[in-house]
C-alpha cells in the first residue's frame, strides 16, 4: 500500500505537477466550490498532489482560470463554469464549499447577490449533499463575531454583528449558511464542517481586493503613500494560506463538526504590519492616516484552542516568512501586467 501510494504519476506535460496515485478507498471525488480563487485554488493544489479527483466550480467572479492552468491536462481535474446559486448535479464524496465573494469591494458591489450565494449556492451545496451522501465543509468568516466585545473570539461567542450595515450581506450570509448547516445537519443527517475563517494572505490574492495586506503591499511597491484607515491601533491577525488549507483539510477529515476557528492568534496593529510591509518592501512609502471606515471591527484575533485540540493544528509559517513570499508574487504580477 505504502508503494502504490508513494508512486508519482499524473504528468502529461513538463508543466503538470507531481501527483501521488492514491487506489480506491482512499481516492476521494472532491468538489470545490469557487476553486479558482484565492483559497480554493491552493486547496485543489494539495489535494491534487494527494491524488483525488477534484472537479472545481467556479463563475469567475473574482476567480481566475490562471490560478488553476497548471491542472488542465491533468486527467483528475475537472473545472466548470457555474454559479452555485443554481442547482448542480454531480457525484462526489466531499464538498469543500467555498464559492462567495471574500473582500469589502467585491461583497459590496452587489450585496444581494452576495446573499444570494451564500444562501441560495449553500442550500444548493447542502441538497446536494444530502442527495449523494457527500460531506461538506462549508467555509464561513470570523466576520461572523462582527465588531466583537470578547477577546479574543471563542467559537461559543455569538458576535455582534449590525444585521443593517454596509457588510451585513456578507456577515449576515455566512451567518445563515452556517445556521443552514446546522440545519441539514439535524434534520437530514448532513455531515457538515464549518471554518470561521480568519484574515488570510499569500500568493494569489487579488492585487486589488481592497483588503490591508494588498492595499499596503501594492502602495510600497509603487511608492505610494501607505493608507492606514483610522488611527492604526485595531489589530488584524494574518494566517499565510498554507496553514489555512491544512487545516481545512484536517477538519474536512475530522470527527469533529462544530464551528472551528482556522486563523493565527499572532495580533498586529495596523500600524505595525503597515510598518513591517513597508520595510520589507524596501521603497520610500510614507505612512498616512485617513479616516475610519464604518463597522470596521477594532480588535480580531481567533482563540484557536478547539483546532489545536481537535484537529491538532497550529499555524506553523511566521509572518515575515509569509509576506516575503506574497510580496514576489505581487512584483511578478505587477510585472506581467506592464508587459501586457
Ligand atoms: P476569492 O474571491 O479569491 O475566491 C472566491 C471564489 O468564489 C472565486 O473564484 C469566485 O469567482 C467564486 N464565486 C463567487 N461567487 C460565486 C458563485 N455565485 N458561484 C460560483 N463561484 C462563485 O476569495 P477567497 O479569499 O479565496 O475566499 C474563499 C472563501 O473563504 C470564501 O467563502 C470566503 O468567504 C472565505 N474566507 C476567506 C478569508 C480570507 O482571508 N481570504 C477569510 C474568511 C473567509
Amino acid at each position: 500500500l505504502e508503494l502504490r501510494i508513494k508512486i508519482l504519476e499524473g504528468s502529461t506535460s513538463k508543466n503538470v505537477p507531481n501527483t501521488r496515485r492514491l487506489s480506491s478507498p482512499e481516492r476521494k471525488r472532491i468538489l470545490v466550490t469557487g476553486g479558482a480563487g484565492f483559497v480554493g485554488s491552493h486547496l485543489v493544489d494539495i489535494l491534487m498532489k494527494n491524488g483525488h479527483e477534484v472537479t472545481v466550480v467556479d463563475n469567475f467572479f473574482t476567480g481566475r482560470k490562471s490560478n488553476l492552468h497548471h491542472w488542465f491536462s491533468h486527467k483528475n481535474f475537472e473545472l466548470i463554469h457555474h454559479d452555485i446559486v443554481n442547482p448542480l448535479y454531480i457525484e462526489v464524496d466531499q464538498i469543500y464549499h467555498l464559492a462567495s465573494p471574500a473582500s469589502p469591494p467585491h461583497y459590496m458591489f452587489n450585496p444581494v447577490k452576495t446573499i444570494k450565494t451564500n444562501a441560495l449556492g449553500t442550500i444548493n451545496m447542502l441538497g446536494l449533499a444530502k442527495r449523494i451522501g457527500a460531506r461538506v465543509l462549508v467555509a464561513s468568516t470570523s466576520e461572523v463575531y462582527g465588531d466583537p466585545q470578547v477577546h479574543p473570539q471563542p467559537e461559543d461567542y455569538w458576535g455582534n454583528v449590525n444585521p443593517i450595515g454596509p457588510r451585513s450581506c456578507y456577515d449576515e450570509g455566512k451567518r445563515i449558511a452556517e445556521a443552514l448547516s446546522y440545519a441539514y445537519a439535524k434534520q437530514e443527517n448532513v455531515a457538515v464542517r464549518v471554518a470561521r475563517i480568519f484574515n488570510t494572505y499569500g500568493p494569489r490574492m487579488n492585487i486589488n481586493d481592497g483588503r490591508v495586506v494588498s492595499n499596503f503591499i501594492m502602495q510600497s511597491l509603487l511608492n505610494h503613500s501607505i493608507t492606514i484607515y483610522g488611527d492604526g491601533t485595531q489589530t488584524r491577525s494574518f494566517a499565510y494560506i498554507d496553514d489555512l488549507v491544512d487545516g481545512l483539510i484536517k477538519l474536512m477529515n475530522s470527527n469533529y463538526s462544530l464551528p472551528v476557528n482556522l486563523g493565527n492568534p499572532e495580533e498586529y496593529t495596523i500600524l505595525e504590519f503597515a510598518t513591517l510591509i513597508k520595510n520589507l518592501v524596501g521603497g520610500s512609502s510614507s505612512i498616512v492616516f485617513t479616516d475610519g471606515v464604518e463597522d470596521d471591527p477594532q480588535r480580531r484575533r481567533p482563540d484557536i484552542s478547539r483546532a489545536r485540540r481537535e484537529l491538532n493544528w497550529t499555524p506553523k509559517v511566521p509572518l515575515k516568512i509569509g509576506l516575503k513570499k506574497t510580496i514576489e508574487y505581487f512584483r511578478k504580477e505587477m510585472s506581467n501586467l506592464n508587459e501586457n
